[in-house]
């Protein structure tokens, strides 16, 4: 067996007589060792172009509402709550199964509401609805006839009222709460989907009623004029064009 032992002067030797194989071995070292490094900047490279959406930070600015709102397909509400999407059921019409232009009809009286009802296009969006008033959500819960259902105290001609928004997603995210307070112009939750149990298996619309008093009263149809004069025309109250 030989022994080998390292000291400075066998190593200096070792140096003087395999100087060409020495030095030989320095440049493989230092050429192999440029390769790595080169090597690991062009995987660095090609990572970050391989990835289709690089991972970025959100910005101190950037609120978790705003991260939703740029995701979700939602169009705005001035749109929902318009004029022109009261088509089958506006504010006072009187419905029989018979008469109704809905298909089938299961109520059967004067509509409390005003009804929006939306384009062909727009079932498989997100449609949210806002508030049409400031004022507190006192609930949102499932009702029979309605599925989600949402209502708003709020204050119209000097009176307490309650405002009730039928045929709603209260399972959405979007969805405000009992206890949360909005302005007008707030989102408040999204419609159902036709025939869901979240729109009380109707069609997918807004059933919007307004209550002169502050007392909740959940029918959608009454059997008389009078009982009718529990309710404004939600389209001259808010004056909506
Ligand atoms: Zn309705």
């Amino acid at each position: 067996m030989i022994h080998f032992y390292l000291t400075k002067n066998n190593l200096l030797n070792l140096i003087r007589t395999h100087k060409v194989i020495f030095f030989s071995l320095i440049i493989i070292i230092l050429l192999t060792s440029g390769l790595i490094i080169a090597k690991l900047n062009s995987d660095k490279g090609n990572k970050g172009a391989l990835t289709a959406t690089p991972i970025e930070k959100p910005s101190p600015n950037s609120s978790p509402s705003q991260a939703v709102a740029s995701t979700t397909k939602t169009i705005s509400p001035e749109k929902l709550i318009s004029k022109d999407r009261i088509t089958k059921k506006p504010f006072g019409i009187y419905v029989t199964p018979q008469n109704s232009p809905v298909s089938p009809e299961k109520f059967k009286g004067y509509h409390t509401a005003a009804d929006f009802e939306i384009f062909d296009e727009e079932k498989d969006q997100e449609i949210k609805v806002e508030a049409v008033c400031g004022g507190e959500i006192v609930q949102a819960s499932i009702v029979s006839g309605y599925g989600g259902l949402i209502i708003q105290n709020c204050e119209f001609k000097g009176l307490q009222s309650k405002v009730l928004y039928g045929h709603l997603d209260i399972n959405s995210q979007l969805t405000k709460r009992s206890g949360d307070l909005v302005q007008a112009g707030d989102e408040i939750g999204i419609l159902a989907d036709e025939y869901s149990a979240m729109s009380g298996s109707e069609r997918k619309h807004l059933h919007l009623g307004i209550l002169k008093t502050n007392q909740i009263d959940y029918r959608g149809y009454v059997i008389s004029e009078s009982e009718l004069a529990k309710w404004y025309d939600p389209v001259e109250l808010l004056q909506i064009i």
